[in-house]
């Protein structure tokens, strides 16, 4: 068959979850994927609380749990630290993750390719035509870009010319024994984080799982250029000075970093005729902490809903879409949109900022909840900064 309702392209958390919701809808679908499943992701794999809670079928997924977190100066001489009760983050190997979404897509009727790189999107009055790297060529009714941050549908559709604020990571993820890891990490797995080192705008972080470490840095600037730190030497040199200070196992080497990037900012416009975006592809990232996955899926359930619309109005234009921007805007728009920038952010003193936190555990427990996207910032900005203040006057 070469002519389907909607073609997706990409598999990733927003491409699986659009495929299954109009799946269900008993539309026909193609899901598209340049890579041969399961593939790697850069990624932390850091799932926040709210997304088990919206799509409860993850959990079944989950490698570990995080209970809490330690916050470290750049000189790594002051930290603050915190654990809870209650689970702060779910942990996932993202090529298990994403490979457990497109098994669950094509369950329900989806057609899954993978090894398929999309070249060319054609948008008509008729319909969409998809070109692929192999000759092949498919028609369909609608096309959804869920293909990530240089994605091509967005390119090929002029709804991307280019990204205005990224971040730019570099990461690892290496097996680790349980054993070795309760060690350092407790059963509790503490994630660390390290704001701020040698002067970049952005934060590396250790997140320890099951049997595996991951580790990894991002550094927010604007435009796609490269930038000016050199971020694979902050990884590397952190690594060995945290092996130093035994606050990292020592079999984790510098072998394997692989690079990666997020859009720091949504598109002006995440729609056009016949054609939808989803997730990294339309810019739909939380800018504070690069959290993506909830967004990815939110945004593709939001994308289905418009979509099996259009399909009952037999309506693909630009305006009979437009209602998707209003439904992502209502539904996470304040965590993505109101926020200042994540440059400005995370271009602070970290040295005097954890020294200040530490001194208020009722102000370590604020940031904790904002880090980990239990609050909005709109909603505890005005506490955090109340109690920052008293804290920053009195020692
Ligand atoms: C280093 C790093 C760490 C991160 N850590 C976290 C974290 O801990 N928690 C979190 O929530 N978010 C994290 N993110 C963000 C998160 O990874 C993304 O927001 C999320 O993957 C977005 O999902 P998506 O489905 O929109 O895109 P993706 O997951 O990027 O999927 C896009 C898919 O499209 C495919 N594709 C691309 N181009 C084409 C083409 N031309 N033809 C066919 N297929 C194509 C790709 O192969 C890919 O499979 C991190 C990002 C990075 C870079």
């Amino acid at each position: 068959m070469t002519e389907y309702d909607v073609v997706v392209v990409g598999a990733g958390p927003a491409g699986s979850t659009v495929a299954s919701l109009l799946a269900d809808r008993d539309l026909s679908v193609l899901l598209l994927d340049k890579d041969v499943f399961p593939r790697w992701k850069p990624c932390g794999g850091g799932l926040t609380i709210k997304t088990l809670n919206r799509y409860p079928y993850i959990k079944e997924i989950v490698d570990s749990y995080t209970y809490g977190g330690c916050v470290y100066s750049p000189s790594l001489k002051q930290y603050v630290s915190k654990t809870m009760e209650e689970p702060l983050i779910a942990m996932v190997s993202r090529s298990r993750f994403d490979d457990y979404l497109v098994r669950r897509a094509v369950e329900k009727g989806v057609i899954f390719q993978d090894n398929s790189k999309v070249l060319d999107i054609v948008v008509s009055s008729e319909n969409v035509k998809i070109f692929l790297d192999n000759g092949e060529m498919y028609n369909s009714s609608l096309v959804i870009g869920a293909d990530g941050f240089s994605s091509i549908v967005a390119r090929k559709t002029k709804l991307l010319d280019s990204r205005r604020n990224v971040g730019i990571c570099i990461v690892k993820e290496t097996s680790i024994s349980k054993e070795v890891l309760d060690e350092f990490y407790t059963e509790k797995r503490i994630a660390y984080i390290y704001p701020g080192l040698e002067g970049i705008t952005g934060y590396t972080w250790v997140f320890p799982k099951r049997d595996m470490l991951n580790i990894g840095l991002i550094h927010y600037h604007r435009g796609e250029n490269t930038s000016n730190y050199n971020l694979k030497k902050i990884l590397v040199d952190l690594i060995y000075k945290l092996k130093e200070k035994k606050l990292l196992p020592l079999e984790v080497d510098d072998s394997d970093l692989k690079g990666g990037a997020v859009p720091v900012y949504p598109l002006d416009k995440t729609y056009s005729n016949r054609v939808i975006l989803c997730g990294d592809a339309a810019g739909l990232i939380n800018p504070l902490t690069g959290e993506g996955i909830y967004y990815a899926m939110a945004s593709a359930e939001n994308a289905a809903d418009t979509v099996s619309e259009a399909f009952k109005k037999d309506d693909f234009s630009e305006s009979s879409l437009s209602i998707y921007e209003t439904r992502w805007k209502k539904d996470f728009g304040e965590d993505i949109g109101t926020i200042i920038p994540s440059s400005k952010i995370w271009r602070r003193d970290y040295e005097k900022l954890v020294e200040i936190v530490k001194r208020d555990p009722i102000l370590t427990e604020l940031l904790l909840q904002l880090i980990t996207s239990q609050v909005s910032i709109k909603s505890i900005k005005g506490k955090i900064l109340r109690r920052y203040l008293i804290a920053s006057i009195f020692k």
